[in-house]
């Protein structure tokens, strides 16, 4: 699920909805996917695992093609998780889900160590998304918006029109939820810091954790992208122990927390 989705669905029903606009949504999509191979070639790698390109298509809204990329990349991801029992990686190849995490304890209950936004409402709220109740799912959300950003971070020139979208507040947001969940369950929870450090797990972590960092830090040159106060969190030392504790590195490198400051906006905060 990606945050804006059901705004972006309640856009396509109220302009589907008037005639005069009935056909253009859809205009747009041929040469999208020709931009989305030619710019961003890991996401078209997504488009082309995807067996029904038309559940891919849904989410491609044509207002913004730049959002409705990555939007049904992200999507996509989710739908071929499943279908795979498995986490594409950006790079190719996939990465076997561990049901064993869901035993571990339910997300939800880090929520009230953030300050409540939508990320913290969407992810981490009971009765929300299924990454509130388990971690399987935080981690799928995770490997969704990296796939997103990255994709959103290769299609910039395909913005045609003025407003900024947080590409990537969500990755930024789903870091910091999996950073303090890590630390939650080193503090308090002993069965599932127990867990976390078995290898097929620490390893599941530390690769899509990885392949989260890499999308993120390649993404701080570009204004307009949101996401400062989760930055700000996963770049102060104070939290993250567990995480480095558990990597046996820091949880971000801190050279790019560095530049990352030059990347920052105070408007772009999230503090909906
Ligand atoms: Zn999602």
């Amino acid at each position: 699920m990606r945050l804006r989705l059901a705004a972006t669905l309640a856009a396509l029903i109220s302009l589907a909805s008037t005639s005069a606009f009935a056909a253009a949504p859809r205009d747009c999509q041929p040469q999208a996917i020709r931009d989305l191979e030619r710019l961003a070639p890991q996401g078209y790698a997504v488009y082309q695992a995807m067996r029904d390109k038309k559940q891919f298509l849904a989410f491609l809204t044509c207002s913004d093609v730049q959002l409705g990329l990555s939007t049904a990349v992200h999507e996509s991801v989710h739908i071929l998780t499943e279908q795979r029992d498995g986490y594409p990686l950006i790079t190719g190849g996939l990465l076997p889900r561990q049901h064993s995490v869901s035993r571990f304890f339910p997300p939800r209950e880090i929520a009230g160590k953030f300050k409540v936004d939508s990320y913290v409402e969407t992810y981490l709220r009971r009765g929300a998304a299924s990454s509130a109740d388990d971690l399987m799912y935080l981690l799928d959300e995770l490997n969704a918006y990296s796939h997103d950003l990255g994709s959103a971070s290769q299609l910039v020139g395909l913005k045609q029109r003025d407003g900024e979208v947080d590409h990537r507040a969500g990755l930024a947001a789903l870091m910091a939820f999996l950073l303090e969940y890590v630390e939650v369950a080193r503090e308090h929870k002993a069965t599932t810091w127990e867990g976390l450090r078995r290898p097929e797990i620490k390893q599941l972590l530390e690769t899509l954790w990885l392949q989260a960092e890499s999308t993120l830090i390649a993404s701080l040159p570009i204004r307009g992208f949101g996401g400062e106060a989760y930055l700000q969190r996963l770049c102060d030392t104070r939290h993250g122990g567990a995480l480095a504790e558990l990597f046996g590195r820091p949880p971000i490198d801190p050279s790019a927390c560095a530049g990352f400051a030059t990347a920052a906006s105070p408007t772009g905060a999230v503090t909906k």
